[in-house]
């Protein structure tokens, strides 16, 4: 086993200045911005929530609603070698560097999409659409990369100490962390020409997606999951360890999309869903057949809220209300992925309130975003924190206009759809 503590990457020295510089131009973004994720803080920012000013949902539980903490169960164990022992492997040489891309829900209709830029919501700029995503995946699959859960990398162990793994890769072969964030077909969303929930079906999780033009209401794959699903039917050798990727939720809207949170759509709440029960169970029903099929949960937050800028306070009564009404259907977790890639720190290391709390909610593994480097990670002594490379409108317009780290998966003009705004970011 290596020890290596806050493994900073030569990759890492660029980052402090586009860092500065993208979080210059960024409005969402207030001083305590950390350096480690630039643009990508930027382009989480509006784009999980939807581009919305009040992204961050509000109602902040009082304490008298605000659960006792749920004890953290042990994390799941992950695979380090190929589930096939007949595969040839090498062992991956740093487990900080690996690659790790996410998105958010993609854009089935991209005319209804990219017709709402007016509207601002911002699909143009952090979405990006099915035909777009086939593309890449073609691509990232080509360029040799596997996909890995981040927690084949590593775990804490009962000293508490983060110690890595011994990841074997197929020989010649990438790993690479997938995730999706804000998976809730939030209420936003609606007729935008997006998928409105997932389903279990006879063929695997697939989506729900009603045509905006036609009303026609069809099931199929109108989602990264299902696309992923199909993907690897095809070509087994993309997830050799059985893992697949993150699907990162938030509560305030419930999650797959479904209406589950009992404080927003319970019985007593302003907007009751009377079917909030039977939905619960659906949704349930649902994640374990994504965990069956390789999907793993995170925490992206019960209500998006700015972890930079939030009070400890803030994070722990927001936290709590996650496990109140999101573990329940997915379980418990040990990921975290930051709404708006605002980390809690910056280059250095994590300690202090923040830190202490959220490691005893039992989050070991922290996700920020940053799109200017194919790779970044930081091994503490209790947590690995990886930066995440956004793919989305911001970044592809970054891509064209010459910064290369997209090259690294695919080649950002090649994937294009013609839908797509010229701006290609829709911004400008
Ligand atoms: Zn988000």
């Amino acid at each position: 086993m290596r020890s290596f503590s806050n493994r900073l990457t030569a990759a890492t020295a660029t980052l402090s200045l586009a860092g500065v510089l993208a979080l210059a131009g960024c409005s969402g973004s207030g001083d305590e911005s950390p350096s480690t994720s630039p643009s990508g803080s930027a382009a989480e920012a509006s784009g999980s929530a939807g581009a919305e000013p009040n992204s961050e949902a509000s109602g902040t539980p009082t304490p008298s609603e605000a659960p006792k903490d749920v004890k953290p169960a042990a994390a799941p164990k992950a695979p380090t070698e190929p589930l096939d022992s007949k595969v040839q492997t090498e062992v991956w040489e740093d487990n900080a560097q690996v690659s790790h891309l996410f998105f958010h829900s993609l854009i089935v209709d991209a005319d209804t999409a990219f017709k709402d830029r007016e509207s601002g919501k911002g699909y143009a700029d952090y979405m990006v659409t099915v035909d777009e995503f086939n593309k890449m995946l073609k691509q990232i699959y080509k360029k040799g990369y596997v996909l890995v859960s981040p927690r084949s990398l590593g775990q804490v162990d009962k000293s508490g100490k983060f110690v890595t793994n011994e990841l074997k890769v197929p020989r010649g072969k990438k790993p690479l962390v997938l995730s999706i964030d804000d998976v809730s077909y939030y209420e936003y969303m609606k007729g935008d020409g997006f998928a409105t929930n997932l389903k279990v079906t006879d063929d695997g999780v697939k989506n729900t997606y009603t045509d905006p033009k036609t009303k026609k209401t069809s099931v199929g794959d109108y989602d990264v999951m299902p696309i992923v699903d199909e993907f690897v039917k095809k070509h087994p050798d993309f997830a050799p360890y059985g893992n697949k990727g993150v699907i990162a939720l938030t509560g305030y809207n419930g999650v797959l999309g479904y209406r589950t949170s009992p404080s927003v759509y319970g019985p007593k709440s302003d907007d009751p869903n009377k079917n909030i029960k039977q939905d619960t169970a659906t949704a349930t029903t649902v994640a374990n057949a994504l965990k069956d099929d390789g999907w793993e949960f995170a925490s992206h937050s019960w209500g998006h809220i700015n972890f930079t800028k939030s009070s400890p306070e803030r994070i722990k009564q927001d936290t709590q209300r996650w496990k109140k009404d999101v573990q329940p259907i997915v379980g418990p977790t040990n990921l975290l992925i930051y709404p708006f890639g605002a980390d809690i720190s910056g280059l250095p290391p994590y300690s202090g309130a923040k830190y202490n709390y959220l490691k005893h909610a039992g989050f070991d593994f922290y996700f920020n975003v940053d799109g200017s480097t194919p790779a970044w990670g930081q091994l503490g002594d209790g947590y690995l924190r990886e930066a995440r490379f956004n793919v989305d409108g911001i970044s592809l317009k970054a891509a064209l206009d010459g910064r290369e780290a997209m090259k690294s998966f695919f080649d950002p003009k090649s994937v294009l759809d013609p839908k797509r705004p010229k701006s290609i970011s829709g911004t400008s």
